[in-house]
Order: structure tokens, then C-alpha cells, then sequence
């Protein structure tokens, strides 16, 4: 086997695995343009994809519920570590490999992680950011939750998504009660700031839903999203 053949299915053992503990979708991309100074060197971006209950989410209507908070932590516990074994098996080949918390702000001015999940799956093709800020996937719409590995190993990459496919659709705009979101639809490098006012969505969930999980979860824009309701039947998908 030559270098490729021995990268193709080193990629194709990972995507099986993973689809074996329980994620929806697995995607691979180059994100060395993105990557910030001292991760550079991890040019490569594993993401994985989960998806959120549907009975969960279609119980979230004026606000978060015990129940929505539970599950968000603990898929969140889940993908942490499957990513976790993901980058264990790229270190045993060889590889330098980092997992990205699946949710831990580190700059909490601007509410921002290590690195963005979304811009990684938007660049391995599945799916876009919609007008609530959040990663729209093709297949489930907003309702996942997401992982990132960063790897110096190389991937087979597809073509990025480079396209908001919410169109004239405004129903989470409209649904949100913090008036947090601005009806811009998305597109590569656009600030984030353009789309959500992220300072405006944290304070009406810290204010509004304190009793659950200290007023970090809402919902609301991922439960009203048409994409997300795609291929449901009866309310299952
Ligand atoms: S999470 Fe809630 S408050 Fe924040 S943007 Fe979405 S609907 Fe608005
Ligand atoms: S509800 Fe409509 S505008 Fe909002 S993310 Fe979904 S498709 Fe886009």
C-alpha cells in the first residue's frame, strides 16, 4: 500500500468507528487557513456529528426544559469522548492530534471556544451557519451537537459548503425572545457578530432560565428550524 491508500483507510477505520459508538455523520477538511497561531501544525480537522433527541427538542417551546439541559450535557460528555479516542488512536499511529472540547468558551468576552466546530463541519461539506448562528446540517438541520480532532495526518477532504441555504426563512429570528438575531444570512469569513448578538442571547438566557443549568441553554432557535423538522415523521426521524 502506498502512502495515499494507507491515509484513505486509516480515515475510512475512523469514520466506521465512530459511526459505531453512536454519531450521525463524520466529515474530514483542511483547516489550516482557520487554525489559530500554535495549532497550525494540526492542518487537518476531523468533525462529528450527533444528533439531539427529537422528542427533546420538540418539547423546547417558550424556553429550555430540565430534560433539553440533561441531554445537552451529556452528548456533549459523549462527544467529548469519542473525540477523545479518536486522537488517542491518531497519536498511536504517529500523528500529532488534538480533541476540541465539544463546549468550553476560553475568551468569555466574545463567548468563544478553542476553536469553531461549525467553520470545520461547514469546510468538510455538511451543511452551513444559519441565521441563528448555529451549524445547519444538511441531513438534521440545527439539532446536533458537535466534535472537532485536529490532526497533522492528512484526510480526504471534499469541497466546502460556502452557501446559507436559509434563503428567506426567518423563523428563529423571529422566535427568539432576546431579539438576538440579526436576519443576515451567512457566508465564509462573515463576522459573527453580523448574525447573533451573542451578549443580548447570554443575558436573556442567564436572566429568563437561571433555574435551569444557571441560564446556559435555550433551544428555542434550534427547535423552530424547518431543516432540523426534515425527514421527521410523526416527530421521529
Ligand atoms: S438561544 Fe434563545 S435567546 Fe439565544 S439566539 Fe437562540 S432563541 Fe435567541
Ligand atoms: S429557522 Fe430558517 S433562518 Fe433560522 S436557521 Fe433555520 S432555515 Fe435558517
Amino acid at each position: 500500500m502506498n502512502e495515499n491508500d494507507i491515509i484513505k483507510s486509516r480515515a475510512e477505520q475512523l469514520k466506521s468507528k465512530i459511526i459505531k459508538w453512536g454519531a450521525w455523520e463524520v466529515g474530514f477538511s483542511c483547516v489550516s487557513d482557520v487554525l489559530p497561531e500554535g495549532l497550525k501544525h494540526l492542518s487537518y480537522a476531523i468533525t462529528i456529528v450527533f444528533r439531539l433527541s427529537d422528542q427533546i427538542i420538540n418539547d423546547i417551546r417558550e424556553g429550555p426544559t430540565y430534560t433539553y439541559f440533561h441531554h445537552y450535557r451529556h452528548v456533549n460528555y459523549l462527544l467529548d469522548q469519542m473525540a477523545l479516542k479518536v486522537s488517542n488512536q491518531l497519536q498511536k499511529w504517529g500523528y500529532l492530534a488534538m480533541a476540541v472540547p465539544a463546549s468550553q468558551t476560553v475568551n468569555s468576552a466574545e463567548y468563544k471556544g478553542l476553536f469553531p466546530h461549525k467553520t470545520a463541519a461547514t469546510m468538510a461539506g455538511l451543511g452551513w451557519i444559519g441565521k441563528n448562528g448555529l451549524f445547519i446540517s444538511q441531513v438534521h438541520g440545527p439539532r446536533v451537537r458537535l466534535a472537532t480532532v485536529l490532526t497533522e495526518m492528512p484526510l480526504p477532504v471534499v469541497a466546502p459548503v460556502e452557501q446559507s441555504r436559509c434563503g428567506s426563512c426567518d423563523l428563529c429570528v423571529s422566535a427568539c425572545p432576546a431579539l438576538a438575531l440579526r436576519g443576515e444570512n451567512w457566508f465564509p469569513g462573515i463576522q459573527g457578530e453580523r448574525l447573533v448578538d451573542v451578549r443580548a442571547c447570554s443575558t436573556h438566557m442567564k436572566n429568563a432560565y437561571k433555574h435551569i443549568g444557571r441560564g446556559v441553554v435555550c433551544g428555542i432557535c434550534i427547535s423552530v428550524c424547518p431543516w432540523g423538522k426534515k425527514g421527521l415523521k410523526d416527530g421521529v426521524f
